[in-house]
């Protein structure tokens, strides 16, 4: 037996749902080669780090399973870019498991790019360096920015070749998650007519995710609420720090309100609303400021699966819906503003803070995102950002009614939520081009960097700065 390396499985989902997943052992990597071990989530997690990281490259490649892992594939349909797909589901990922964390909490384990499944339709179940690594640092980066997020825990090259435009090394990626529940998840039970499973899988998300739905007068209308609270504040805080996913389909948003699936995701640098870095996103639908309306968009196909469950009159129930729906904008626009008023060293809350913040972002408009919030903190006058902002004129005018607003501790405030080091897109590219020629060194500096992202750190101020131009102009992602 490979032993259980500390952790404790208790594998709900699989024992809970039948009919949700696909049983599927990982396909046996020829060579695994450990990339990456996140010791500081194992303990975490209640792992021996020191005996897992022994055994990573078999654990992490899927080649050795720890006692009590029961790999499946997961099943899900979703929405992606406005189009329905019945069944998408775990086409190169695996459920390992869930294992109860040091906390008592319950964290799934699963690896991706494991290999092919019952779900993978045209691909071919893999995964390259290059994504994995990056999934790895986006999502570690995200977790120290404060926000909800899936973690790595381990990237292993798999030894193979994946075959992409070009021949790839093949790798990997373990990641955590409160769980991997989607809107999607229930679009797949909802598509097939299978009402009692909608049914199974609320109660599930209820129990795991939300219990406080439970004090509902309907749970399930207290389980849409939940979900929107968890999805707006998510959504709001990506807006704040200029994140945009890149692919918000609807098998790609979590029931927990977590960020997953980090593929073509990248940080605004200049600010324009409709900044777009995934080539395969030709009409902007996952645009940085179309990502409020697409929360929104997504919550509703959640909400259509659970008509149901919500009045067993079809009339009352889409009533019922139609007026949690209609609420979306305005609980996004409460908590956005509530990131935007602490990115901009606001105490409390004044009728004129909306257009200020608007006032704001019209006068950064151009401006990298990140350098544009970090520098004002420290500026002693609008005159001193001239050389930073595209329109100088607007920001000091704006400067005043900011000064006259702003808390005495704002430089303070600003600097605990504004940081210095975010994942920038050469960066990161850069890093990854090293690894994929076999130097992880970039990849391990720039992960440094970014998972410790408030205040400026000696030697660091190349880490800080935009790209030139020209590598803006084209840059995409995917
Ligand atoms: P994503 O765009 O990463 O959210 O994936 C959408 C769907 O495509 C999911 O069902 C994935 O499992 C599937 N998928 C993505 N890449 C591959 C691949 N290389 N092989 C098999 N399935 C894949
Ligand atoms: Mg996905
Ligand atoms: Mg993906």
């Amino acid at each position: 037996a490979a032993g259980s390396f500390g952790l404790r499985f208790d594998n709900s989902y699989v024992r809970d749902l039948p009919g949700a997943w696909l049983e599927q052992a990982p396909r046996r990597a020829v060579a695994p080669k450990l990339l990456m071990f996140n010791r500081e989530l194992a303990e975490e997690l209640g792992a021996e780090p020191e005996a897992l990281e022994a055994r990573a490259a078999e654990v992490f490649s899927g080649n050795l399973l720890p006692d009590g892992a029961e790999p499946v594939a997961q099943a899900y349909a979703g929405h992606q870019f406005g189009g329905f797909s019945p069944q998408l589901g775990d086409g190169r990922a695996l459920l390992l498991g869930e294992v109860i964390d040091r906390k008592g909490e319950r964290r799934d384990i699963a690896l991706k790019g494991s290999g092919p499944t019952a779900f993978s339709r045209g691909g071919d179940g893999f995964a390259a360096v290059g994504p994995v690594l990056r999934e790895y640092l986006m999502g570690e980066a995200m977790a120290a920015l404060g926000v909800p997020t899936s973690r790595a825990l381990a990237a292993v090259a798999t030894g193979a070749q994946v075959l992409r435009e070009r021949p790839l090394p093949g790798a990997v990626l373990t990641r955590v998650a409160a769980s991997h529940l989607r809107i999607g998840t229930f679009q797949f039970f909802a598509a097939r007519g299978q009402g009692d499973m909608v049914k199974r899988l609320a109660d599930y998300a209820i129990a795991r995710h939300h219990p406080q739905a439970l004090n509902a007068e309907n749970p399930y209308l207290g389980l849409f609420e939940a979900v929107t609270a968890a999805q707006a504040r998510l959504v709001a805080r990506w807006m704040g720090l200029g994140f945009i996913h890149g692919v918000m389909n609807t098998d790609n948003m979590t029931i927990s309100g977590e960020t997953i699936d980090y593929g073509p995701c990248a940080f605004m640098e200049g600010y324009a609303p409709a900044t777009v870095y995934s080539s395969i996103d030709r009409q902007g639908r996952y645009a940085y400021g179309n990502q409020p309306q697409i929360l929104g968009w997504n919550l509703a196909r959640l909400a259509e699966t659970l008509l149901p469950l919500f009045d067993a009159d079809e009339d009352r129930a889409v009533d019922l819906a139609n007026a949690r729906l209609e609420a979306i904008a305005g609980q996004f626009r409460a908590e956005w503003l509530a990131v935007m008023r602490a990115k901009l060293g606001l105490a409390g809350e004044e009728d004129g803070d909306g257009a200020l913040i608007g006032d704001f972002l019209k006068a950064l408009e151009g401006t990298d995102w990140t350098l544009g919030f970090h520098r004002l903190a420290d500026a002693p006058d609008a005159a001193a950002l001239a050389g930073l902002f595209a329109d100088p004129d607007a920001l000091a005018v704006w400067w005043p009614r900011w000064q006259a607003r702003r808390a005495p501790d704002f430089a303070a405030r600003m600097a605990a939520i504004n940081p210095v080091y975010i994942p920038r897109n050469l960066r990161v590219e850069e890093a990854l081009a090293a690894a994929e020629a076999g130097d992880m060194a970039p990849f391990h500096a720039l992960l440094d960097v970014v998972t410790q992202p408030f205040g400026e750190r000696p030697g660091l101020e190349a880490y800080a700065l935009p790209a030139p131009q020209d590598f803006a102009q084209g840059f995409r992602t995917f």
